[in-house]
């Protein structure tokens, strides 16, 4: 399922690493194109406010740490020893066991990340700690650049995705430049945090290798996952070597489906090579890949003013926004391929979401900004970083989610790592660099982009600056005071941005809307005269000569607001979603009656308000009101419950427990999924012999068919054996009737209906077969019912026998 991403290998500098290179301070070299628009560094930057401050801080302290432990205890640290022995011909024990080719990237995540850390606050140890991993970095590094454990441990067995020479299987699986683009991504921050050669040496040995292989005249490549051509602009940026950018456009302008090469089996979608990319309209495929590569389409645009590029890149952005885009800011619907779905699918529960691809559209985000200064871009960016991509990360920085879905049966839980561990690492870096996405600048305009408690300091050029303090606590309230403090009077143009939300406009599209319209206007004063307020472009624009202590406030009327989607998106049909400022909202069942909120109906008459709650989850608005709650009697009516509603900022969900949770909420019983009666089944404690949570087996929803996706158990990926489900009773009951809806997922994957299956029943400590009065069926899209000789027991077993080579699953199983 995660075949993804990770990131890949830090180098150190060796003696002779380094000494190759002119060693130099560290001074930024303009080169010849770039973006228009510049983003102020999140150096500059200092939070204090109440969202995010927090959040960094969790992330330097807990998360960046532990996530360096993980990279050691998962031996993807050892992996650089063990390819360093390699190269100095000691003996490896385990030479014939390669590591993941894209682990080395995730060791290269948590350096860029620490790296941001350490731009922000010193910390010798952390410094220290990050140069020893450097230095095995550097070590592993192949006389001529090469940097790839996976083949250097044992060049006769490396992993197979990694193919047997260099670069062969790169349009597939190897991940060798996937690596080395999260590699200069790391090198580039440490160098900028530091000012220390050793890892930015290792890189550009690297970047040298391949200006040597590939280009015009040379090898064709392009990358099988894209960030390569992000990290080579980077190091364009950084060094001002003109190659670097040339490799990038070159590695992308190589990319089509005539370009030769093995491509990766499940087609040239699932990598965006379908088209070559200037011919590229629509998102398609693996979303952090398809994302790094627009983000490195951007990129390319801005620093070679090809409007090929950028007419592509707008054209896929376009595409995004309206039909593709989670109201959470989430993207790529689906977890086959962990892909962008087909325009419209959206699905709440089984939605992908992955926790990188949202890291991936705010890069994409940023960029597209930064190219065209529009603050819709921001918009969508704003979304995605308080909703979709926070979420990833539990309030205590200790645990991750890999897909966010927008609703849950309790099968969904964030996990402290994963064996493919690409997001802790994307989430850990991009939190340090927060700060960097609040402001920005052209000449002399400032852009103020983001609204949080922060204090600035921005260079305008020339000996100038201007210190900016922002006094709010938005996210939970609307109101902003901005104090500017310029160096020395003078012009200049500060753009504030009025977000989407606050100018009725969800999204940037017609993909979402709100169901109300607000009659409190935008309000800007300065220094204490109202101005008018109409943006254009998103931005209301303040010129004027600006002196030490004018102030700039800012209300922005947060209601709670109802979102409606676009009738084409069919799992939101009948259904409404709560924002409030830019917070996206869930009911979870912690919060709610009986521990449910899948059944609830939310009428639009319904009056709905917020409350700042300082005792929950570390301090959130919550929205409260009264809902209508779902429930099939025992004669199969539904009874409706007026009762008490609670929602919380989704990205805050499931740090409490496993339960329910749900986004969109029914505007009306026509599309309510009232709960089940309670049954004997649905009473009992279950139990299987397989790892995933069992409760989809008693939760009472009825299948929609086999091979729904929304509330199934499976015990795969074990293929052939038998395996069990217990129910245990809370009573000792007597039962006569047993009816199982099978879990089929041809055409997806590997799970169909068994071989064979019985019951069994609790006989003391004894487990004895029923006397079932007929046969035990195995049809798809049915219940199979059985009834045997009545028993009376504290409890049944259903035993299930796979088909060969096949796994099997369960979607529901009731018992009378
Ligand atoms: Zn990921």
């Amino acid at each position: 399922m995660k075949r993804a991403i990770a990131v890949l290998v830090v180098v150190g500098t060796t003696a002779t690493g380094a000494a190759r290179l002119k060693p130099s301070r560290y001074t930024e070299p303009k080169p010849a194109h770039d973006y228009p628009v510049t983003p102020v560094p999140f150096t500059a930057v200092h939070m204090t406010d109440v969202f995010w401050a927090p959040r960094i801080e969790t992330n330097r302290a807990v998360s960046v740490p532990f996530a360096f432990q993980q990279c050691e205890l998962s031996g993807r640290v050892d992996n650089f020893e063990r390819a360093a022995k390699a190269l100095g011909g000691q003996p490896l024990e385990n030479r014939n066991a390669p590591p993941y080719p894209f682990d080395d990237s995730d060791l290269y995540k948590v350096i860029e990340g620490a790296s941001y850390v350490l731009s922000v606050r010193p910390d010798p140890k952390l410094d220290a700690y990050v140069d020893g991993m450097i230095a095995k970095i550097a070590a592993a590094q192949e006389p001529d650049g090469y940097l790839y454990t996976t083949r250097t441990i044992n060049p006769e067995n490396p992993h197979r995705w990694a193919g047997k020479a260099r670069w062969e299987l790169e349009r597939d699986d190897s991940h060798e430049l996937y690596n080395l683009g999260h590699l200069y991504e790391a090198a580039v921050a440490h160098y900028q945090a530091t000012g220390k050669r050793t890892l930015l040496d290792v890189a550009i040995r690297s970047a040298n290798l391949l200006i040597d292989t590939f280009g015009p005249g040379k090898r064709s490549i392009w990358p099988g996952h894209q960030i390569t051509e992000m990290g080579l602009a980077k190091l364009y940026r950084v060094t001002g070597n003109e190659k670097y950018l040339a490799l990038a456009k070159f590695m992308l302008d190589e990319r089509g489906p005539d370009s030769g090469g093995k491509t990766n089996p499940r087609g040239l979608t699932y990598n965006q090579a379908q088209q070559h990319v200037t011919e590229q309209t629509e998102a398609v495929g693996h979303a952090v890949r398809a994302t790094y590569m627009y983000s490195g389409m951007a990129d390319v645009a801005a620093m070679t003013g090809d409007q090929s590029y950028v007419k592509a890149v707008d054209a896929i952005w376009n595409d995004v926004v309206s039909k593709k885009l989670y109201i959470t800011g989430g993207i790529g619907a689906t977890g086959s391929g962990e892909a962008f779905g087909k325009p419209y699918e959206l699905p709440n529960m089984t939605a992908y979401n992955e926790t990188c691809a949202a890291v991936g559209n705010d890069f994409w985000n940023e960029r597209l900004f930064l190219l065209h200064g529009d603050a819709r871009y921001v918009d969508v960016m704003e979304r995605t970083l308080y909703n979709g991509l926070i979420s990833g990360v539990s309030l205590d920085g200790k645990s991750f989610f890999y897909p966010n879905p927008l609703e849950s049966n309790g099968q969904h839980q964030r996990q402290p790592w994963f064996g493919v561990a690409c997001c802790p690492g994307n989430i850990t870096r991009f939190l340090a660099s927060v700060p960097g996405y609040v402001y920005a600048q052209q000449g002399s305009t400032v852009f103020v982009n983001l609204y949080a408690a922060n204090n600035a300091t921005i260079d305008l050029g020339g000996g100038r600056t201007l210190k900016i303090a922002q006094d709010t606590r938005y996210p939970w309230d609307g109101h902003v005071k901005i104090v500017v403090t310029p160096s020395r009077p003078g012009p200049l143009t500060i753009n504030l941005r009025i977000p989407g939300w606050a100018r009725n406009e969800p999204v940037p599209s017609d993909l979402y809307r709100f169901l109300d319209t607000v009659s409190e206007p935008v309000a800007v004063k300065v220094n204490d005269k109202p101005l008018e307020a109409t943006p254009t472009r998103g931005y209301v624009t303040l010129a004027r000569t600006w002196r030490a202590g004018d102030t700039i406030d800012l209300s922005l009327p947060m209601p709670v607001r109802r979102v409606v989607a676009n009738e084409n998106v069919e799992a939101d049909r009948g259904r409404v979603a709560l924002q409030r400022g830019p917070i996206v909202y869930a009911a979870e069942w912690v919060d709610n009656p009986e521990g449910r909120v899948r059944n609830l109906v939310l009428p639009d008459s319904s009056p709905l308000k917020a409350e700042f709650r300082s005792d929950l989850l570390n301090g959130v608005e919550v929205i409260t009101g009264r809902a209508t709650a779902l429930a099939f009697d025992a004669n199969g009516r539904v009874e409706k419950t007026e009762q008490a509603f609670t929602a919380i900022p989704y990205s805050t969900w499931a740090n409490r427990g496993r339960g329910q949770m749900i986004v969109w909420l029914p505007r009306t019983e026509a599309v309510a999924r009232p709960a089940a009666y309670p049954t004997v089944a649905t009473m009992s404690t279950v139990t299987t012999s397989g790892r995933k949570n069992p409760r989809p087996i008693n939760d009472g929803e009825e299948p929609r068919n086999s091979a729904d996706p929304t509330s199934y158990f499976d015990w795969w990926p074990r293929k052939g054996t038998t395996e069990w489900v217990e129910y245990a009773f809370k009573t000792p009951a007597r039962v006569s009737e047993a009816e199982v809806y099978w879990f089929d997922d041809t055409g997806r994957g590997e799970v169909r209906v068994p071989q064979s299956w019985r019951i069994l029943y609790k006989d003391g400590a004894d487990w004895k077969p029923v006397d079932a009065a007929g046969a035990y069926g195995v049809d798809k899209d049915r219940f199979n019912r059985v009834t045997f000789e009545p028993v009376t027991t504290s409890g049944l077993r259903l035993e299930v026998t796979m088909q060969p080579q096949w796994s099997a699953g369960v979607q529901e199983w009731k018992v009378k």
